[in-house]
């Protein structure tokens, strides 16, 4: 049974390590951790190591911060097609004023980046969130 927690997701991620469920049904894999298949439904899923590249779809510059991350704004927010096929959210290890459309098609390697401390609640687990560098 391939069961992948998210807390096993984000270890791997912090190591550099992307980790999916392959669908035992129809071949394709979904990234991050759901109970089924995000292709098909299906919940035969068995954990695989993806690619750690992908293309950029799209960027934003986040200028206001969620709760929490006030410290970190202005950062880059982008969505990557994995090589795997799903799309990933996360940071681009860009400063805001070294964007431009051109980044749109290049490609990226992925791994994790660790978040400060959550500052109400410092004994929660410590998050981390894909990091996009260009390749
Ligand atoms: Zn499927």
């Amino acid at each position: 049974m391939g069961k992948l927690t998210f807390k096993a997701y984000f270890d791997a991620l912090r190591e550099g390590k992307l980790l999916g469920l392959r669908c035992k049904a129809c071949g394709e894999v979904t990234c991050p951790p759901m109970s089924v298949c995000q292709e098909c439904g299906a919940d035969e899923l068995e954990v695989v190591e993806m690619k750690n590249s992908g293309v950029i779809k799209t960027f934003t510059v986040i200028h206001v911060a969620p709760a929490g991350l006030e410290d970190e704004a202005p950062y880059v927010v982008c969505e990557v097609e994995t090589d795997d096929g799903p799309w990933l959210v996360g940071r681009l290890d860009l400063k805001p004023e070294e964007v431009s459309l051109e980044l749109v098609g290049r490609k990226v390697t992925i791994t994790g980046q660790e978040l400060p401390p959550e500052r109400h609640y410092p004994d929660k687990e410590r998050r981390v969130v894909p990091l996009f560098k260009l390749a």
